[in-house]
């Protein structure tokens, strides 16, 4: 069937109104009609061809709710009227090490996005959630909780994030075993960024924020941090030597990591998330007199991903969330690239 969408014509061009096909329901395929749609970094870096591929015109979007309409024939779990999420995975083999550990993400043949990714049975490119519908097959769907189940409610708007800003954030403070008195710091408080706090704070940590500027100080404390730090201020991390057991990086520029890596104690280590297309250089001499780690993290599986939308459900966790019309999308993109987001923007998918 042809739906509306807005799509990217070519690398780094304005998105635009359009149609895209979605295929008949495979046996194991639901069809979801989209009623929000979240604005993930990643969008722009894959519509400004910062990750270079030449899959366009391409309808970017991986956090997206919305309802069932229709079954596939065996489709086991989902009836028309259920509430579902959609985050950056559609697809996996389900049979390697990885998917059968729920480390879909890290599908040993390689896990389908949901755009952008060719399909794994016709190779046809997946488009994603800037759209009014899109079929995906069932095991890839988060129910999502009553809390947020009420697909006309500001709670709805802003779960969405939590399908990618979410789980990308929540697993590596799983994976690292955050909880009561962990020390945390989150570089970058933009979409992913203010979610982190949130959670790192729920799960009983302290946490300081470093953002580079100190406008969203009062934020920063609201969603949980102790404290806020203005990275752009020379020296700011000497009072820091040495403190923090998990740094969760979600800054989409490039950053000098030694400032940083100095404020990692111990055992330390400082996750990467945000992807900027630039190399990093890291002294061994910063890692080795503490035994620190740099690491990176991708999303997360989808059992994950179901724990973390439950988590936040019985935390009050959302995501802060502006919801735009689909025609103000572009402008949204410049303001994300100028740190104008407080926090994540939401299309309403209903004026597509
Ligand atoms: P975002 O909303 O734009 O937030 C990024 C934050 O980084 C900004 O709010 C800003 O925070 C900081 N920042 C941006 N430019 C900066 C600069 N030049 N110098 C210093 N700080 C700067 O983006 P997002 O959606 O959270 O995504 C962040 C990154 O994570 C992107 O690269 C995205 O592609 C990546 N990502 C990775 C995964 C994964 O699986 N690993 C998943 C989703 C997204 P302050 O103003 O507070 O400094
Ligand atoms: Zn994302």
């Amino acid at each position: 069937m042809d739906v509306a969408c807005y799509s990217a014509p070519g690398a780094g061009e304005a998105l635009e109104k359009s149609t895209i096909s979605r295929r008949d329901l495979r046996p194991n395929d639901c069809l979801i009609k989209i009623r929000w749609a979240g604005i993930c970094h990643s969008d722009i870096h894959t519509v400004n061809g910062d990750w270079p591929h030449d899959n366009f015109p391409m309808t970017p979007g991986h956090e997206i709710i919305g309802e069932v309409t229709e079954v596939g024939t065996e489709v086991q779990n989902f009836r028309p009227g259920d509430v579902v999420g959609i985050g950056c995975l559609v697809d996996s083999c389900l049979d390697c090490d990885a998917c059968r550990e729920g480390d879909e993400n890290y599908c040993e043949s390689g896990s389908t996005g949901t755009y952008n990714a060719p399909d794994r049975l016709d190779g046809t490119i997946t488009q994603g959630g800037y759209s009014t519908h899109i079929v995906c097959r069932e095991e890839f769907l988060v129910r999502i909780p009553k809390a947020f189940a009420d697909l006309e409610s500001d709670a709805a708007a802003a779960a969405t994030p939590l399908l990618c800003a979410g789980i990308t954030t929540y697993s590596p403070l799983k994976h690292w075993d955050v909880g009561e008195g962990s020390r945390v710091a989150v570089v970058g408080m933009g979409g992913l960024g203010h979610v982190a706090v949130k959670l790192a704070a729920a799960m009983g940590a302290d946490v300081t924020v470093l953002s580079h500027s100190k406008s969203k100080e009062a934020d920063g404390l609201a969603f949980g941090a102790s404290r806020y730090v203005a990275t752009k201020e020379e020296g700011w991390h000497k009072p820091f030597r040495a403190s923090f057991d998990l740094i969760i990086n979600t800054v989409s520029a490039p950053l000098d990591p030694a400032p940083f890596i100095s404020t990692l104690a111990r055992g330390g280590t400082m996750v990467m998330l945000g992807l900027p297309p630039e190399k990093m250089q890291i002294s061994a001499g910063a890692l080795i007199g503490k035994r620190r780690s740099v690491a990176g993290s991708a999303i997360g599986g989808i059992r994950e991903t179901q724990e973390m939308i439950d988590f936040c459900a019985a935390h009050g966790i959302t995501a802060e969330a502006e919801v735009i019309p689909a025609e103000e999308i572009n402008t949204a993109y410049q303001r994300v690239l100028d740190s104008d987001v407080r926090y994540r923007f939401v299309i309403d998918v209903n004026t597509l």
